[in-house]
């Protein structure tokens, strides 16, 4: 749920940031943070590229995929799993877990308290310092799901 203080304090931390990294506030740079915000499935340089062209028809996609790695770098948005190999972004930076659709290769976020709290075994500690968690479940989602039906319903037999 996007509340008007969630964005209003979302560009000041965009033009925070950049601010730090003296990163220079281009209209470009501010359109696509302001578009992986919008995103709710962690796009790829490819994607966002797809939906900025729109707006900026000259851009190029090495300046997008450039911007994205540079965001990721100065800890604006992070660079999330995948199983493609292709890199997907995440402009959310609180504790979230995600739900990875196994078919379409959609990421979408969950908050769950209990994920949250859970303990890292201490032996594991000792070994690897452990930075960050998250709890990743593997599913098919909706949209997958009823393809899915209609498919097997169309009667493709192998
Ligand atoms: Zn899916
Ligand atoms: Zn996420």
């Amino acid at each position: 749920m996007i509340t008007m203080n969630d964005v209003v304090g979302d560009a000041d931390r965009f033009v925070a940031v950049c601010r730090d990294h003296n990163l220079k506030i281009t209209p470009q740079r501010t359109a696509i943070y302001t578009m992986l915000r919008n995103c709710r499935d962690h796009p790829s340089a490819d994607q966002v590229y797809r939906l900025i062209k729109k707006d900026f028809p000259n851009i190029s996609f090495e300046t997008v995929n450039r911007t994205l790695l540079i965001f990721a770098s100065i800890g604006l948005i992070s660079i999330v799993e995948s199983t493609s190999g292709v890199r997907r972004f995440d402009p959310d930076l609180n504790s979230h877990h995600h739900m990875h659709c196994i078919r379409c290769g959609k990421i979408i976020d969950f908050q769950h308290a209990g994920y949250d709290a859970l303990e890292v075994p201490e032996a594991l500690y000792e070994e690897f310092p452990v930075l960050a968690k998250r709890v990743v479940l593997h599913v098919i989602c909706p949209s997958c799901l009823q393809s899915g039906e209609e498919g097997s319903a169309g009667g493709v037999v192998a």
